[in-house]
């Protein structure tokens, strides 16, 4: 976390904001472009008959997941013979997992599955399948990141440590400058990370980064407790009775990696690319000078629109802005109110960031990781 004294190394035109920690930033108020937009995605989904969630794609989608994850986990542990034909089922396997991640306990977790609480629950928990809390996440993800957007100090996904520089007012180390070709590595060691480690130091310690948060409770508890128990049994005990300690963790590890390196790429490139903003609050004061709305449009960057493969893969996560502006809306329905949105972001003059490609995104990622890198 950056500390006052490294105020000096901000660059110039960045010294009348400040990073301190500050729970309870306050943004403008809203505005009429906040209004408009939602009196306008409110008529779509009325002269449309859409409800903006429970919708039948995305039971199928659950099921095509599910089923996926549970046949291919089968197959690892109980069919294959030879290391290259675990080798291919262990990639498939980490991406069905990070499918899950993306589709169905993103939108559960963020009550964009369905109406019913119970429904978004039981979607929520499917995290915990693949190694996850979804306790925790509620936290680092819905109300810390998703709140803060890109403001160092409040949103946790831009505490990586040391090894990574996101934004300008972290400290820079000498190693940084080499962090755009690293740290793809370390994005696949995240996964590992965080399904053995940061989940129970975070439970233990009641912190995730600089924020405080409430340890898990009552039923909460009993899922992390569980939920945690059900992972470790399905990656290591239940392998471990059919094969060696080696074969195990050496496809575990696969696995995980893809997994890791998956998520934190296709997060990454929603924020952490050279079109983003990354505001602070004016310096002695709380105040962020956007209006939330404002704020979380100009902070995000759309990818690769056109390709209803990777759509349906990210669970809508190439359609980040909508997803930013309206995280109670079921993915399913991003493609079609992205142009509503583009359209009232131009007549307003808020900025609308989108990558026509996948790969343009990863370049504008590589630059920004260099940039950042390389700055004193
Ligand atoms: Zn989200």
């Amino acid at each position: 976390m950056i500390q006052k004294q490294k105020l000096r190394d901000v660059p110039n035109d960045r010294k009348h904001l400040t990073a301190e920690p500050s729970r309870k930033l306050k943004f403008a108020k809203s505005n009429q472009f906040q209004l408009e937009l939602r009196q306008r995605i409110d008529l779509f989904f009325y002269q449309n008959g859409f409800t903006e969630r429970d919708c039948p794609q995305m039971y199928l989608k659950t099921f095509v997941l599910l089923l996926a994850f549970f046949s291919l986990y089968s197959s690892l542990v109980f069919l294959a013979h030879t290391w290259w034909q675990s080798l291919i089922i262990s990639i498939l396997l980490g991406l069905v997992m990070a499918g899950i991640g993306f589709n169905i306990q993103h939108d559960g977790n963020h009550q964009a599955y369905s109406s019913r609480p119970w429904v978004n629950k039981l979607a929520g928990i499917s995290l915990e399948l693949i190694g996850g809390s979804s306790h925790n996440w509620h936290w680092k993800h819905v109300i810390f990141h998703h709140t803060y957007v890109n403001i160092l100090g409040h949103d946790n996904d831009l505490e990586i440590g040391i090894f990574g520089r996101l934004t300008p007012e972290q400290p820079h180390l000498s190693f940084h400058r080499w962090q755009h070709y690293y740290l793809w590595l370390l994005y696949g060691i995240m996964a590992i990370k965080w399904q053995l480690y940061d989940d129970f130091q975070s439970v233990l310690s009641g912190k995730m980064g600089e924020n405080k948060y409430p340890r898990p409770k009552g039923w909460d508890l009993v899922i992390f407790v569980v939920g945690k128990a059900l992972f470790l049994t399905l990656a290591f005990i239940i392998p471990l009775l059919f094969h060696s300690i080696w074969t195990v963790l050496a496809f575990y590890t696969v696995t995980t990696f893809v997994l890791g390196i998956v998520l934190s790429i296709v997060f990454q490139l929603a924020h952490a690319v050279e079109e983003a903003a990354f505001p602070l609050p004016l310096e002695g004061t709380k105040d962020i000078v956007q209006p939330w709305v404002v704020h979380q449009t100009e902070t995000t960057v759309n990818f690769s629109r056109n390709n209803p493969l990777i759509t349906w893969f990210l669970g809508g996560l190439n359609f980040q802005v909508e997803h930013h502006l309206f995280p109670q809306i079921c993915h399913i329905h991003y493609p079609a109110i992205s142009g509503i949105v583009e359209e009232t972001c131009q007549e307003y003059g808020v900025n609308y960031l989108v990558h026509n490609s996948f790969w343009a995104g990863m370049v504008s990622h590589y630059r920004w990781l260099r940039k950042m890198g390389s700055s004193t």
